[in-house]
């Protein structure tokens, strides 16, 4: 198996060693069965350099990663499990639910809060990793609690939403390769109200029924497809990782009176001294249009400016070749350093 199978950017060595999870119990049983023999009498100190580099690799759907080329000789984790269990007023689900999967159950049970987030690709814990959102509603908006495996402590626990500290595109767990999420219980919130982008975007009529909710969830995806934000064979423009870079924050002093700013839409934030501006203007306007290569191989989407996409071919290389060079850009242009959104390995 390579490494360029599992990831949607399609980049990635061969894998030397991986299993698949295909439930709940191999799941655990594979990764306690790893952190027995290879980590707890390992001999190294947990925050050592020597035990991270004995950490396994868990892989959902691999939407938002960014493997090496060469062969890849951690041990990799595969996770598919993938049940939901729906309660009165939560519900749980193990961490390798496809997040569609995820919704189609719950609006078929009556619960619509999550609606919002369709057609991102990726499983739940990946989502919860990385805090995925869209149209103003995030994965952590209903989260309670999510269970863990650390490969640090060799303990099973459970960590409540506050722990996790969520941001935009953030949890306190990513990048931390010594936390396994098996499941997650989210709160089931009836009373909830679309977000007001949706309703702006899709000019909704208060959809109230699961097949009116359907229906929205159809119009979120073809409006994704338009920008080939929907992950699909057939349409090169999505073999991607979505949203390569994130919508920087910055001080509201460098863009007051900076006409370079005049056509960036900026958006506000908690901090009134802060704003966030579009990520895909900055780039666009640093002279990377929709389409933009180097070399042929690894581009700028024709569809959408923040995504990075192999056009056939590309390697790891391309791919920080070109990230480089649009960062580099950026700066020039605007004084403005863009921080990523995926995950490198
Ligand atoms: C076409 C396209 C559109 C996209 N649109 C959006 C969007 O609108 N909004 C958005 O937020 N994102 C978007 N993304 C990015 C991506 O889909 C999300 O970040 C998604 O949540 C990643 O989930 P995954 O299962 O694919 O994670 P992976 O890519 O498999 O993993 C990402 C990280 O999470 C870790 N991880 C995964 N599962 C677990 C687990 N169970 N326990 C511990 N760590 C884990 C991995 O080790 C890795 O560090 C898009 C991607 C593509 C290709």
């Amino acid at each position: 198996m390579k490494f360029s199978d599992l990831t949607t950017i399609g980049i990635g060595g061969e894998l030397s060693k991986y299993n698949i999870c295909n439930d709940g119990f191999s799941l655990l049983d594979y990764t306690y069965e790893y952190y027995l023999n290879n980590l707890l009498d390992s001999g190294y100190k947990t925050n050592s350099k020597e035990y991270k580099e004995l950490l396994p690799v868990i892989v959902g759907d691999g939407s938002n990663l960014l493997p090496p080329d060469g062969q890849f000789d951690k041990q990799v984790f595969v996770n598919k499990a993938a049940d939901i269990t729906i309660f009165d007023d939560s519900f749980n689900v193990e961490s390798g639910c496809m997040l569609e999967d995820m919704i189609d159950k719950l609006i078929d049970n009556g619960v619509f809060a999550f609606t919002a987030l369709s057609g991102i690709p990726g499983t739940v814990g990946g989502a919860i990793v990385q805090n995925a959102g869209a149209y103003g509603s995030e994965i952590s908006d209903y989260l309670i609690e999510i269970s863990i495996f650390d490969f640090k402590k060799g303990k099973y626990i459970e960590l409540s939403k506050n722990q996790l500290k969520f941001d935009y595109r953030y949890s306190k767990i990513k990048n931390d390769p010594s936390i396994l999420v098996l499941s997650a219980r989210f709160n089931i919130n009836k009373n909830f109200e679309l977000p007001s982008r949706l309703t702006d975007i899709f000019g909704a009529k208060s959809p109230k029924t699961a097949s009116d909710f359907n229906n929205l969830k159809d119009l979120i995806i073809a409006e994704r497809a338009k920008k080939s934000m929907i992950y699909e064979i057939t349409d090169i423009n999505s073999h991607g990782c979505g949203s390569f870079f994130k919508n920087p924050v910055v001080p509201l002093e460098l863009i007051e009176d900076n006409e370079i700013f005049e056509n960036i839409p900026s958006y506000e934030v908690a901090d009134p001294k802060s704003i966030k501006l579009s990520a895909a203007a900055l780039i666009e306007q640093s002279d990377l249009p929709k389409g933009f290569t180097l070399n042929g191989r690894a581009g700028l989407s024709h569809n959408h400016t923040l995504a990075i996409v192999n056009f056939g071919g590309a390697t790891r290389a391309d791919v920080d070749e070109l990230c480089e060079h649009i960062k580099k850009q950026v700066f020039e242009k605007f004084n403005v350093s863009l921080e990523e959104e995926v995950v490198r390995l």
